[in-house]
């Protein structure tokens, strides 16, 4: 192909700046034009885009979110909407698009290249890290150190008072940040969404620790596993116990990427170029151990990823 888009979508993630960096300079360096398209799916219906130079995306590899910006769209769920889209592109001369985003974004790149034909490459961009097909999303390692800020901040403070501490981390339908984070926040339970617990269980155990003299307890919990407040609720009326609960909410989605997220995003959005050049479409690239691998897109999202059994186990044998 001899013109590519690209654009960031769904809920932004640290990372995603050098990923559309990468598909930009990549491009340029092939010799193809490329076109930023601002504020995801909404922006293309508004027809908000630009050819893109080198030099206007400069400055932006350490930073978190997204420069293009990342919108929610309605009218991208009707077959209109995406038609519309389409149309915009092809004016102006653009052939291929790489859509960075979540599953609800690739999941409007895969209709958007069934019904029109359009070569797509999605980027799996999310800190959520649940995407089928890959071990990794960009922005997870990023969201995963910021979790771990914090713990080590409310250790200190639980330590000192003998509390039980709850922290709610995001993590709606996959309980991959909660399960990382608490590995090696040396949480004591680590409750996602994949897996039943027996909150009534746990109260129990905990008061039999803190009888033997433990200083404090740190539960983790992914949103999807229940409200970090009633959870919290439940404790300090089941066991008497001083208990503090925190939501770290937005503050996981920020931040400066870490290296490995600029690493692997500027290597993921270099493939998405090169692919998209060689007239391929309807793959995602991921990561599974450690190496570069494409996802066939409509796989990627008609599938739901588990959890890691290893470190489910691991989480279970360090408890
Ligand atoms: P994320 O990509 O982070 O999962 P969303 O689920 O909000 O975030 O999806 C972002 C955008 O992708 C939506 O606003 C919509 O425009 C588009 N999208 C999501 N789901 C679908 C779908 N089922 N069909 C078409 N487009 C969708």
């Amino acid at each position: 192909l001899k013109s590519i888009a690209v654009l960031t979508s769904g809920g932004d993630s640290p990372g995603m700046n050098a990923a559309a960096r990468a598909v930009v300079r990549t491009a340029l360096y092939e010799g193809v034009k490329v076109w930023g398209i601002r504020g995801g799916y909404h922006g293309l219906l508004e027809e908000d885009m630009f050819e893109m130079k080198s030099r206007d995306v400069s400055d932006i590899i350490q930073r978190g979110g997204t420069f293009l910006g990342t919108a929610r769209c309605k009218r991208w769920k009707t077959p209109e909407g995406r038609m519309m889209g389409y149309k915009h592109l092809t004016d102006r001369g653009i052939e291929g698009l790489c859509v960075i985003g979540g599953d609800g974004s690739l999941r409007g790149a895969s209709l958007l290249s069934k019904e029109t034909g359009i070569p797509i490459v999605g980027l799996p961009g999310t800190i959520d890290n649940d995407v089928w097909g890959s071990d990794y999303t960009i922005g997870c390692d990023t969201a995963a150190n910021t979790i771990i800020d914090a713990i080590n901040k409310l250790r200190d403070t639980a330590s000192a008072h003998r509390r039980v501490i709850v922290l709610e981390v995001m993590g709606r339908n996959c309980g991959w940040l909660a399960l990382v984070s608490g590995i090696s926040g040396g949480a004591e339970y680590i409750l996602v969404p994949e897996e039943e617990y027996n909150l009534d269980e746990i109260c129990d155990n905990m008061t039999e620790a803190y009888k033997k003299g433990k200083r404090y307890i740190l539960v983790v919990v992914a949103e999807g596993a229940g409200s970090g407040q009633e959870i919290g609720q439940y404790i300090a009326e089941k066991t008497q116990l001083d208990t503090r609960v925190s939501v770290l909410g937005h503050i996981q989605r920020g931040g400066s990427p870490s290296v490995i997220d600029r690493v692997r995003a500027s290597q993921l959005g270099e493939q998405a170029a090169l692919a998209l050049i060689s007239g391929l479409s309807d793959i995602v690239f991921g990561y599974s151990k450690g190496r570069v691998v494409s996802i066939d897109l409509h796989d990627a999202v008609n599938n739901k990823k588990i959890l890691d059994p290893d470190y489910l186990h691991l989480a279970k044998v360090l408890f």
